[in-house]
């Protein structure tokens, strides 16, 4: 599976800023949108296009329209940060929403909310900001492929830990990964290091 950190001095500065505890919901949530924007456009590089022709007011001339729509799926309700980056790039992407918790029995995360959308034609982005263990990243995805048929899924993140990663890579090979920081560790109750503290909680301003 192809992970790509994005590189470009814009995303960095974000993210720094991102990261600063002192940074309160609202600078969060605009900085996140500006990032998610970085992210999407790199998640969105080889969508398909058809080659079309061109009446400009000069002459005629060929060129390329989008072929291939979105759908977005954020998993709440952190990767509802990421929304409107995907929809004001891509405003005819139709979205579905997912909500995972913990098991407490058996520790798996279980979905309590799913609205999905048909996907016929469309590629799928699984918005998801924080890739920790894995495990809900790796449920959403499966939860996509067991109720719709996209022609392909992506997997759009700002923090990555190398755990995520390796779970996305063992559970959906082909499903590729974009973020904007490879992270170096969890710490022992899942939270990723140095990462951002809870991405939910801060986009939100709850805690
Ligand atoms: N979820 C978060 O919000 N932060 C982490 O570091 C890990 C999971």
């Amino acid at each position: 599976m192809p992970i790509t950190v994005i590189d470009h001095p814009l995303a960095q500065d974000l993210l720094s800023i991102l990261r600063e505890r002192l940074t309160g919901p609202a600078e969060f949530r605009s900085l996140t949108r500006r990032l998610g924007w970085l992210l999407v456009i790199e998640a969105t590089r080889d969508l398909l296009t058809e080659r079309v022709t061109i009446d400009t007011p000069m002459e005629e001339t060929k060129g390329a329209r989008l072929a291939e729509p979105l759908v977005a799926i954020p998993v709440l309700r952190a990767g509802l940060g990421l929304l409107d980056a995907v929809t004001d790039l891509y405003p005819d992407t139709v979205v579905g929403y997912l909500g995972l918790e913990r098991d407490e029995e058996t520790l798996e995360p279980r979905d309590y909310y799913a609205k999905l959308p048909r996907m016929e034609g469309r590629r799928a982005l699984v918005l998801d900001p924080m890739l920790a263990t894995g495990g809900s990243g790796s449920a959403a995805i499966a939860h996509v492929k067991a109720h719709a048929n996209p022609t392909s899924i992506s997997f759009v993140c700002i923090v990555a830990a190398p755990e995520g990663v390796a779970r996305i890579e063992a559970d959906h090979p082909e499903v590729p990964v974009v973020t904007a920081a490879l992270d170096r560790q969890l710490n022992d109750v899942g939270y990723i290091m140095p990462g951002l503290g809870d991405f939910g909680d801060r986009l939100h301003g709850t805690d």
